[in-house]
């Protein structure tokens, strides 16, 4: 009996191993991992542990971030529909007050991607008391979450930072993110050209690009950026989808980041 199942188990051994080979074929093809939720909830937790801002991801994947701040705009809904056609994924960071000219949006936005906090009126946060701080990034907290989507994210106006505001952002559970590439889009002399140029020179695995979706010029970049990140076999990502992939390490080692450790 003992033998006979023996036997048994070394057949099934040794047809399994053919039959699925002959199944499968040469060479499967491998969907990209994206990372589940709970995934991306853990990756922010860790992040908000780390206490430091991000800047990059760790270059261990093929992911970059782009991320698109001051909307929602007259142009989102055309940045919303490029990306879609081009199974693109993007963050948008938000400024509160801007959410009423636009209802509806912010939800497209967190569903297409993810939504971050801009505060509320895009102050000089540095230069106010901290109670002011605090309102600016908790009514924004409240606004987007009415749509369902409590952003995690924070990215300070003007990169401008400091203990006080480092202090608020953590107080609301926010992680502060902020870019390895500059598109310098809202810069006077922007130009379609000159945004791709920009981002394209900076376009590598676990790159944060900074651009706005309220400048026409980006919108007409949009798409020569997708398709770069293409043909490089990169992937664009959320914020948190870059945070489950490619955490970052101890030295995020990208041009930008100060020495952040
Ligand atoms: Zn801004």
């Amino acid at each position: 009996m003992t033998r006979l199942a023996l036997v048994a188990v070394a057949v099934v051994l040794a047809v399994v191993p053919l039959a699925s080979a002959s199944r499968t074929g040469p060479e499967p093809y491998r969907r990209p991992h994206v990372p589940l939720p709970w995934e991306q909830r853990r990756a922010v937790t860790h992040a908000l542990e780390r206490g430091v801002p991000v800047y990059c991801g760790a270059r261990r994947s093929n992911a970059v971030a782009l991320t698109f701040d001051d909307g929602p705009g007259q142009y989102t809904e055309r940045f919303l529909a490029i990306l879609r056609d081009a199974g693109a994924r993007a963050t948008f960071f938000l400024v509160g007050n801007r959410l009423q000219y636009w209802p509806g949006l912010a939800r497209q936005e967190a569903e297409l991607g993810a939504v971050g906090n801009h505060t509320w009126s895009h102050p000089h946060l540095t230069q106010l008391p901290r109670w002011l701080a605090w309102l600016e990034l908790a009514r924004t907290q409240l606004a987007i979450a009415a749509t369902g989507h409590e952003p995690r994210l924070f990215r300070a106006p003007y990169e401008q930072r400091d203990p006080t505001v480092d202090g608020v952002a953590r107080s609301l559970g926010l992680v502060e993110v902020f870019w390895s590439v500059a598109s310098e889009d809202d810069q006077p002399r922007a130009t379609a050209r000159r945004v791709v140029r920009n981002v394209l020179a900076g376009l590598r695995p676990g790159a944060i690009v900074l651009m706005h979706d309220i400048h026409p010029w980006t919108l007409r970049a949009l798409p020569q950026i997708l398709r770069a990140i293409r043909l490089r076999g990169l992937r664009a990502v959320t914020v948190p989808e870059l945070l489950a992939l490619d955490a970052p390490g101890e030295h995020q080692g990208c041009p930008l980041a100060p020495g952040v450790d």
